[in-house]
């Protein structure tokens, strides 16, 4: 094995010298001030990055990832994220994104509890636990995952706005919207999961996540996404899901 990383470099300044031969004044651009207008809280898995995902250059989405994308309310990384990106930055749109197969959920479905992720999961876990009839009785384990990966996602979203921050933010009348979406790796394509959040009023007329646990609902599509969705069915693009690199410790390591 190599102790350097000479590839990594040499493949560094190939990528900056066809991005200048490109756009000769991209990397003037890029040393500018940063206006994103999104913020992207999503999984530390490595399939799942949120300029590709989303079609948009650096600088137009200001990121934060964690396994699982869990928020927890006490973890300053995040709160320090979520307070630029909304003071500072003036982010118009706040996007919790999930994916299908996170193997960070599926940690949480597991009896298991040795590693310091089981701490960091364990808000998730609980909720899994107080509604384990509804959830395991979801006979395919692919669909139990996924769905835990949707219920997730509505969590987190929940998560967000209740947070001081973003509360002081409609309070003032900044515009500032949520969403939660999850992405398919097996066919590229984000949904759209809601709840979509613009004001304290919103966010306090939601049920509770423990009613969206037993009140399950498809994830609403626009014409033009159902036809991709369909059409990439057909291609046979069908779930079968490698799982997140932290699913399983003895079979993948720990590191996300
Ligand atoms: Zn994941």
């Amino acid at each position: 094995m190599s102790r350097t990383l000479d590839h990594l470099l040499d493949q560094n300044v190939a990528w900056a010298d066809s991005r200048t031969r490109a756009d000769p004044h991209y990397f003037l651009r890029m040393s500018e001030v940063q206006r994103p207008a999104y913020l992207w809280i999503g999984c530390s898995d490595s399939r799942v990055t949120a300029n590709d995902v989303l079609g948009l250059d650096p600088g137009e989405v200001f990121v934060h990832r964690n396994i699982a994308n869990i928020v927890h309310t006490s973890d300053l990384n995040i709160l320090s994220v979520l307070e630029y990106a909304v003071e500072h930055l003036k982010v118009e749109h706040i996007i919790v994104c999930g994916h299908y197969g996170c193997g960070g959920v599926e940690r949480a479905l597991v009896a298991e509890r040795s590693a310091m992720l089981d701490h960091w999961l364990q808000p998730f876990t609980m909720l899994y636990r107080k509604h384990r009839d509804v959830i395991d009785a979801i006979a395919d384990a692919g669909r139990r995952l996924d769905r835990m990966c949707e219920i997730n996602v509505e969590m987190q979203v929940r998560r967000v706005a209740a947070t001081p921050i973003i509360e002081k933010a409609w309070m003032r009348g900044q515009a500032l919207n949520l969403h939660g979406w999850i992405y398919a790796v097996h066919d590229g394509l984000l949904r759209d999961l809601g709840p979509h959040l613009s004001s304290i009023a919103e966010r306090d007329a939601l049920p509770t996540i423990d009613a969206r646990v037993l009140a399950p609902a498809e994830p609403p599509a626009t014409m033009k996404r159902r036809q991709a969705l369909e059409a990439f069915a057909r291609v046979g693009l069908e779930s079968e899901l490698a799982a997140c690199c932290v699913c399983d410790p003895s079979q993948h390591g720990v590191s996300p």
